[in-house]
């Protein structure tokens, strides 16, 4: 099918769209997609709820509270649904990948006219259409197989870009409900990413962040070796483009063959997320996380070895069932070995269809409390403590607008994805400065630009 007939206009109905999102940031690379079905539609955006014709709701089932605050939502909304009748409701994302969660919706909030998966985008326009003249409610959720090429995604702003390069994740962390939801892992051919980072470079575009659940595995399922590594070869010289970056990668997965490419690509940026989960081999063992502490963090000191400017950040979970006292203080001694510069942390929640919901040896919720508030404190600590220390130092950063907080002042990024504020203007957005750093705080960096 034409892209031409997939995207027929229609009438007869508010035109003006919205759509929410939540989870990660592929999800978010989803919504622009979706934005952009849907103005292809002939849909324009609105922030208005009320007055939307159309609202999409993309959907994360990474974590119960993001579940628990789609269902708020669905709540909220029958009010809504009851003043604007002509209104469709469209749920996709992980949850509806689930076949019993896009039932429940289907069945507790029927004012729901679409629910679709992550593998049924192009499909929207067909849906809306039908959802148009139908009451019941539509549902399309396939098992993510196929990489559709050519949806237009609407991109927030036009300095930096999300690129899907692979989608789904092959490794079973039993904790983690991606891979039942999201599927095997799939990678977009390198003439297409490269045609999609060409024309987004055209457009004025900085900076692109090439998204994967477990992004450098990329290839692997297209017979490549080093997939990754070649794709951040070819990606570097493409005129205009100043930075690439990536997320999110598997420590298991960073081979010295990409660690070789990424110090001979200049674009490619000093930081990397490398989530490591758990301080402790035995827990490591339980998540079947395919790594253990000594690999990591050899892993850490080989990255260092070759690009010392590196920042690095993780993931990190308290609490995961059988955690104990010694296990968790292995976690904090990591953070000590390692000093990430920043880290997300989390507790462990059960999350239904996986491995470890059935585990024995769940941590009472009050003691993952304690244990994540002596995390985050530490962590937070070491967090200022590198911040401080860039006092005195240059960084070329990359202007990203005027501050939400001081209009005097411009906000941009270092290539080790610090945020730093510096005195400027409105016409600096866009642009790189030599910024020398006067002062490091816990969240960023506040300097003054060098003279060109
Ligand atoms: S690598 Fe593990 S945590 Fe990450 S998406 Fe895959 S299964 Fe989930």
């Amino acid at each position: 099918m034409s892209q031409q007939e997939l995207f027929t206009p229609i009438s007869g109905q508010d035109n003006s769209y919205s759509v929410i999102s939540f989870g990660c940031q592929m999800n978010n690379s989803d919504s622009e997609k979706i934005s952009g079905i849907l103005e292809q539609m002939g849909y324009n955006s609105t922030d208005d709820l009320e007055k939307a014709g159309v609202l999409i709701i993309n959907t994360c089932c990474v974590r119960e509270t993001a579940e628990n605050k789609v269902y708020g939502l669905l709540g909220r909304l029958r009010k809504v649904k009851e003043k604007n009748p002509q209104l469709i409701i469209g749920v996709g994302g992980c949850m509806t990948q689930v076949e019993e969660t896009a039932r429940h919706i289907k069945k507790r909030y029927p004012y729901v006219n679409i629910v679709f998966g992550t593998g049924n985008l192009h499909q929207l326009p067909d849906m809306i259409n039908k959802a148009l003249v139908r009451k019941e409610t539509l549902m399309e959720i396939c098992r993510p197989e196929s990489i559709p090429e050519g949806i237009p995604a609407r991109r927030q702003g036009g300095l930096k870009a999300w690129i899907p390069v692979m989608y789904g994740c092959d490794n079973f962390c039993t904790y983690c409900i991606v891979p039942h939801v999201r599927g095997r892992e799939r990678s977009r051919q390198p003439q297409d990413i490269l045609k999609e980072t060409r024309d987004l470079a055209e457009k004025g575009f900085k900076e692109i962040t090439l998204l994967g659940q477990n992004v450098n595995s990329y290839g692997k399922d297209l017979g490549m070796k080093n997939g990754f590594g070649n794709l951040l070869t070819i990606l570097n010289p493409i005129e205009g483009l100043l930075r690439i970056r990536f997320m999110t990668s598997h420590p298991r997965d960073f081979t010295d063959g990409l660690i070789e490419a990424i110090k001979n690509a200049d674009k490619v940026c000093e930081h990397f997320h490398i989530p490591i989960q758990a301080g402790s081999n035995s827990i490591l063992k339980k998540m079947n996380r395919g790594y253990d502490r000594e690999y990591y963090l050899e892993l850490i000191n080989k990255i260092r070895q070759h690009i010392p400017a590196a920042a690095i950040t993780s993931d990190i979970m308290v609490g995961f069932p059988g955690e104990t006292e010694r296990d968790f203080l292995d976690t904090m001694d990591i953070l000590e070995k390692v000093r990430y510069d920043t880290a997300f942390t989390f507790v462990y929640n059960k999350r239904s269809g996986t491995p470890a919901e059935r585990m024995a040896d769940q941590i009472p919720d009050r003691e993952k409390t304690r244990r994540i508030e002596i995390l985050i404190k530490r962590q937070n600590q070491i967090s200022l403590e590198i911040n401080e220390g860039e006092t005195g130092k240059a960084h070329q950063v990359l202007a990203e607008g005027m501050s939400k907080t001081n209009p005097e002042m411009v906000s941009g990024r270092t290539r080790t994805n610090k945020l730093v504020m510096f005195p400027g203007k409105e016409g600096n957005t866009g642009r790189t400065f030599a910024v020398k750093i006067k002062k490091g705080t816990l969240t960023y960096l506040e300097g003054e630009a060098l003279p060109e």
